[in-house]
């Protein structure tokens, strides 16, 4: 077959034919029911069970639809977009990358089960390595859906970065490889499902402030260590929070994170909600305002998630994708408001990552030993040691 653009995402390996592949995924689908009760098994109790798919609700269609419009002017920002001494282009990532696929890794090797969740490109499923039964997720990216070079270059990106990551709060990246058709990534398996999931399935729609503390703690962790690494995730939201097997945040999703040696980016990109004033005037006024922003983007959309943990929705959110845009850019850093069941210790820390100054805005260092994060996280410790020793004195 003539190679088509989209074969040049990637380096040829020796993939099944195509007709082969067909049929042998249909025969796998069949084995779903035998995949699903193993995993039942293995799923201690409480943790959701796999669902068929669960981005079906109406408040995820509207999510989509305002993230869909922030990627339709980050691809003509991208093509807008000069390089300067300042901005390398963003594809320009690790230069130590090892990005080869698998060698000998194919579909075959994997009994394929239900959807996962779904995916700009395609779905995740799970799934199990029929050599070693080692449970994993295989996000498969259709290489048709991904249509033009900037999405090749998404696509190449999140494996780069995602394949140099090593950190208990961020999903494993196992391995990829890919036929004439597919990409498969090869991830850890997240039990415990989206962070978003989970929110939408608390009784009112929210966590409680020791949970909350406990998530955005991990999540201070990852992003430290992605940053001590010169990446910026740029698309925190709950959706793309995972949940290992003992409830503790594998942060997931870098189809739009990117390396700079320079510390600032200028595309525009992300979830508009959770979108820093910087870049949302940016998106608003192109080419008036400052045209670059930092790494502090993602301290910013901690804050944004903090607040969407503790209340059940995101703290600028308003009924059209502009007017929530709007808001966001002409946030004059005061007037937010916090409904009467969050603590002034949350307060203050959502008020410290939402300063419109991004220099100031706080450290994830600080975010760390910030009181009301250390009163919850010591509280779990100290519960942990008391259930221990209580176990103890029952075995005694
Ligand atoms: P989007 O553009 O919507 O962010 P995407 O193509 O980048 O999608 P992901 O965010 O990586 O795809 O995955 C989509 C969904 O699939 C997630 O929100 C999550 O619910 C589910 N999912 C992804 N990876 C895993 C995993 N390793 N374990 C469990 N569930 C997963
Ligand atoms: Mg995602």
């Amino acid at each position: 077959m003539a190679p088509t653009k989209h074969s040049a995402v990637l380096v040829a390996s020796t993939p099944p034919k195509h007709s082969e592949y067909g049929s042998m995924l249909t025969s796998l689908k069949s084995s779903i029911l035998n995949t699903k009760a193993k995993l039942g098994a293995l799923r201690p109790q409480g943790q959701p069970k796999v669902t068929k798919t669960i981005n079906n609700s109406k408040a995820i269609t509207a999510r989509e639809r305002r993230k869909q419009a922030i990627e339709r002017h980050s691809k003509v920002e991208a093509e807008q977009q000069k390089d300067s001494e300042l901005f390398k282009p963003e594809i320009a990532t690790v230069p130590s990358l090892a990005s080869h696929p698998h060698p000998s890794l194919s579909a075959h090797d994997f009994e394929v089960g239900g959807t996962l969740g779904r995916g700009k490109f395609g779905r995740v499923y799970l799934a199990r390595h029929l050599s070693t039964n080692y449970v994993c997720a295989l996000k498969i990216l259709s290489k048709s859906q991904c249509i033009n070079q900037e999405e090749e270059k998404l696509i190449r990106r999140e494996l780069e970065i995602h394949q140099n990551l090593a950190h208990k709060n961020i999903l494993k990246f196992l391995s990829w490889f890919h036929d004439e058709e597919k990409i498969y990534l090869v991830l850890e398996y997240a039990a415990g499902g989206s962070l978003y999931s989970k929110l939408t399935k608390q009784p009112k729609g929210r966590f409680d402030e020791r949970t909350t503390a406990q998530y955005i703690a991990q999540m201070a962790e990852a992003l430290r260590y992605m940053h001590s690494k010169n990446i910026m995730h740029r698309d925190i939201k709950p959706e793309n929070i995972l949940l290992g097997f003992h409830n503790e945040i594998k942060l997931a999703d870098f189809g739009y994170s990117v390396h700079s040696d320079s510390g600032f980016r200028s595309t525009v990109c992300g979830t508009l909600d959770y979108l820093s004033p910087e870049v949302a005037v940016m998106l608003l006024k192109p080419g008036k305002t400052r045209e670059y922003y930092s790494k502090a983007i993602d301290q910013w959309s901690l804050g944004v998630l903090t607040y969407e943990l503790l209340v059940g929705k995101p703290p600028f959110e308003q009924k059209s994708s502009k007017a929530t845009q709007k808001k966001i850019a002409n946030f004059k850093g005061n007037g937010l408001k916090f409904p009467g069941h969050v603590s002034k210790g949350a307060e203050d820390l959502i008020q410290e990552l939402l300063n419109l100054d991004a220099e100031k805005r706080m450290s994830l260092d600080d975010v760390l030993v910030h009181a009301w994060i250390v009163r919850h996280t010591e509280k779990s410790a100290q519960s942990g040691i008391r259930s221990f020793s209580h176990m103890l004195e029952q075995a005694t």
